[in-house]
């Protein structure tokens, strides 16, 4: 229910648990944190509340500049590790808030080519689907484009990628998601109360909007593909 990214200078996973937890308002059942250290994609995932998560950091730390987190609020598939986010595939992880309505045909799909799904959420198509683009020899946006175009629902999203220190793509379709700007850092979040804590600076993605972060700032995408600017506001939230 809640989606938090860093493109950082340091560790992200303290501050992407402390973004999480500004999300706490929105409710949830279990949460997850996803990143790439030196090139390596990890997660750790746990059930019920953020210091679940956070106990579980503690026991087995997840290194890395960028990192993705979500807390969810399940809609398919119970409450379980296994379904909870990041979901990964091969190369890619994902986290996903919302609904991906077509989630049956594709995984039907999916599996009759080989995929194996390991969790009972809509969520895990996603990544499937990126993966096999990947294995086609898709770049990240390509993939990420491609996989975006085969996804009925409203929804908001955000994928990093193994071997990426410095890529996170987002989408947002249905959803808000907000962008964040530091400096040589770059965020991500549902809303702008989420990142009040690391940038006043906020890009308010709009309806189907494709954005490509780096730690250099944001490419954004229009519905149709075309690049184009949004502004950045300057926000004042009380914290
Ligand atoms: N539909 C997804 C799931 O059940 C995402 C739920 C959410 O928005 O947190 O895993």
């Amino acid at each position: 229910c809640g989606i938090v990214g860093i493109l950082g200078k340091h560790e992200v996973s303290p501050a992407i648990l402390s973004a999480l937890k500004r999300l706490e308002y929105r409710g949830y059942d279990s949460a997850g944190i996803a990143t790439v250290n030196a090139g390596v994609l990890d997660r750790r995932r746990a059930v019920g509340k953020l210091i679940n998560l956070s106990d579980t950091l503690v026991h087995d730390p997840l290194p890395g500049r960028v990192g993705i987190g979500h807390t969810r609020w399940a809609t398919h598939g119970g409450p379980t590790v296994a379904n909870a986010h990041p979901h990964r595939a091969g190369k890619v992880a994902v986290v996903h808030n919302g609904i991906i309505e077509n989630f049956r045909t594709l995984r039907e799909e999916l599996t009759a080519e080989g995929a194996e799904f390991q969790s009972q959420t809509d969520t895990e198509t996603i990544v499937q689907l990126t993966s096999r683009l990947l294995d086609d020899g898709r770049t990240p946006l390509q993939a990420a484009r491609e996989t975006l175009a085969r996804l009925d629902g409203a929804f908001a999203l955000a994928f990093v990628f193994d071997g990426e220190d410095d890529l996170m793509i987002c989408a947002r379709r249905g959803s808000p998601l907000c962008i964040g700007h530091g400096t040589e850092e770059m965020f991500l979040g549902s809303d702008a109360i989420a990142l009040a804590d690391m940038t006043d600076r906020i890009t308010y993605l709009e309806e189907g909007d494709l954005a490509v972060l780096t730690r250099a700032g944001a490419q954004i995408f229009d519905a149709d593909g075309n690049q184009t600017n949004r502004p950045v506001t300057r926000i004042n939230l009380d914290t």
